[in-house]
């Protein structure tokens, strides 16, 4: 008998009635582990009335009070981060080490929305006119909901919900049917830190549930982030339904290395392209060498440092990195492989058909690099999202600058060298959303904001940061006087601001 998932619904898990259910691997044996119910619309629309309700009371919890509740939370998460990475892991696949790295990057944010009081600070013009203020306030929507992808199922999460919980709302999240459990298991903790009950609501499924909730006006905002063609489908549905919609889509990150670059640090940060088995929005996944000799010596250093990782099991603690997340997952990023290697791409590190002693029903892939791609092709256009770091060779600067910027997704983008114009010149010309100099994965801190552009990202505000705010209120405007005729006398004349 394998495991049934829930919902978390009103302060209390709930069982699946549809009859439907997706199924919930251990990607590191391949064995189901769970099965979980998909809602039905029906199902949707209670969620969200209870969600409606529970939000009357949270709205009107002044902002310090809110936070004390995040600020309880960030408790909670650290007493019992060993279960929740172990949870996490057993269901994405991801090592140990790399899920707690998900959950932090997640709390992250909730200690970053703990500041409500000052982000919802509104704008005072105090004098306006003789006599009056004009200010404004930031108030919560009401009902907001979150919509996440597998790959970052803590993390993703909690960057949506953070803010909008802060902010007073009530928050639905839908997340990944892949790895569900985490997040019920954080659903608890939050009430357990003091969030009453319905304010945060889980609900399980797939397109039918996804669509209930674009389609209710209950539901007054929408966060997504997951592929693009989702990415595109959610926002434009959303915002022709008059909601609010942050919706971030896939990626296909370069890495400039110059001539001048420190190769030995370049190939240091290889894992950044395999690691979590290449299922990273900010994976690098296109290596950009200028010139042939730094192309010669990079693909040597990187053939060399592909050899040399270890996959394994998630509770493997000394695995470079574990599982995809489906057997489908390996079939899809094998069969874009091959395209490479029938579109001539030169395949210096092969990672089909890698088995792990012992797990050998596993979902694993080994480390696959190729070199010479041209940028016409299928693996260079088009996102794999998976172990696959692929190298285009630059002649010079422009040409380095001219692929990262034209390429149709635009979510993160390195440069690694020594001369700090040259860096310069880049942040300030490339087409892309987060830039990294020296570094690989340039995921901005909490209280920045992240957002990929072109096809990465569709709707107008960032994530985390102050956009996040931003996102989830709706700005009130008042221009108030106060002729009380004690100071004055009674005035019956329109008031002009002068
Ligand atoms: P996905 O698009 O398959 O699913 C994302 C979410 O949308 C899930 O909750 C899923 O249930 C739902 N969904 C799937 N199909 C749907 C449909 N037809 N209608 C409505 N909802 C639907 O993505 P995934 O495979 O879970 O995640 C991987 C993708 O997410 C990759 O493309 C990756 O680049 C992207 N991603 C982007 C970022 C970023 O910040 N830009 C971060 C993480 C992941």
């Amino acid at each position: 008998m394998v495991r049934e998932s829930t919902y978390f619904v009103g302060g209390k898990h709930v069982a699946g009635t549809s009859g439907q259910f997706g199924d919930v691997f251990d990607p590191s044996t391949g064995a189901v582990q769970a099965r979980v119910p998909l809602a039905t619309t029906e199902k949707v629309q209670v969620v969200i009335a209870n969600a409606e309700e529970a939000q009357l009371a949270w709205g009107e919890w002044n902002p310090q009070r809110r936070a004390r509740v995040l600020l309880k939370f960030l408790e909670l998460v650290a007493r019992d981060m060993d279960s929740l990475a172990r949870t996490l892991a057993s269901e994405h696949g991801k090592a140990i080490a790399d899920a707690k790295g998900d959950i932090q990057r997640g709390v992250e944010v909730i200690g970053f929305a703990a500041g409500a009081p000052h982000l919802l600070k509104g704008e005072c013009s105090s004098g306006a006119g003789t006599g009056i203020d004009v200010y404004s306030m930031r108030q919560p929507l009401g009902v907001v909901a979150g919509i996440t992808p597998f790959n970052f199922p803590a993390m993703i999460p909690l960057w949506k919900m953070g803010p909008a919980l802060a902010a007073g709302n009530s928050f639905i999240l839908k997340p990944s049917e892949r790895d569900p459990s985490v997040l019920l298991r954080i659903a608890e903790l939050f009430l357990e830190a003091g969030l009453p009950a319905g304010v945060l609501n889980v609900v399980n499924g797939d397109k039918v549930a996804v669509d209930a909730l674009l389609m209710d006006d209950r539901v007054k905002a929408i966060g997504l982030i997951g592929s693009t063609p989702i990415a595109q489908y959610i926002c434009e549905t959303a915002t022709a339904n008059g909601k609010h919609a942050q919706c971030f889509g896939g990626s296909k990150n370069h890495m400039v290395v110059m001539p001048d670059a420190d190769l030995d640090q370049v190939a240091g940060v290889v894992g950044t392209g395999h690691g979590s088995a290449g299922e990273r929005c900010m994976a690098i996944s296109v290596s950009v060498p200028v010139g042939k000799d730094t192309g010669d010596a990079l693909a040597a250093k990187f053939a060399e440092r592909a050899k040399s990782l270890k996959i394994g099991h998630s509770h493997d603690e000394t695995a470079d990195y574990g599982p995809l997340i489906t057997m489908d997952a390996v079939g899809r990023v094998s069969d874009a492989i091959q395209i490479g290697v029938d579109e001539r791409a030169e395949l210096l590190a092969d990672g089909r058909g890698h088995v792990v002693d012992g797990y050998e029903n596993g979902f694993y892939l080994g480390p696959t690099l190729f070199d010479h791609v041209a940028p016409e092709i299928h693996i260079y256009k088009e996102e794999v999202f998976g172990p696959v770091l692929i190298i285009v060779r630059a002649d010079n600067y422009e040409d380095a600058l001219r692929f990262s910027s034209e390429h149709m997704y635009g979510n993160g983008v390195s440069i690694f060298t020594r001369d700090g114009d040259t860096a310069r010149d880049f942040c300030a010309r490339v087409n892309t959303g987060m830039v990294g100099v020296n570094v690989p994965i340039p995921v901005p801190i909490a209280h920045h904001t992240f957002g990929g552009w072109k096809k990465s990202g569709f709707g107008d505000l960032n994530q985390l940061g102050p956009d996040s705010f931003r996102s989830y209120t709706k700005t009130k405007t008042v221009t108030s006087r106060w002729p009380s005729g004690i100071r004055e006398g009674a005035s019956f004349v329109t008031p002009a601001m002068h």
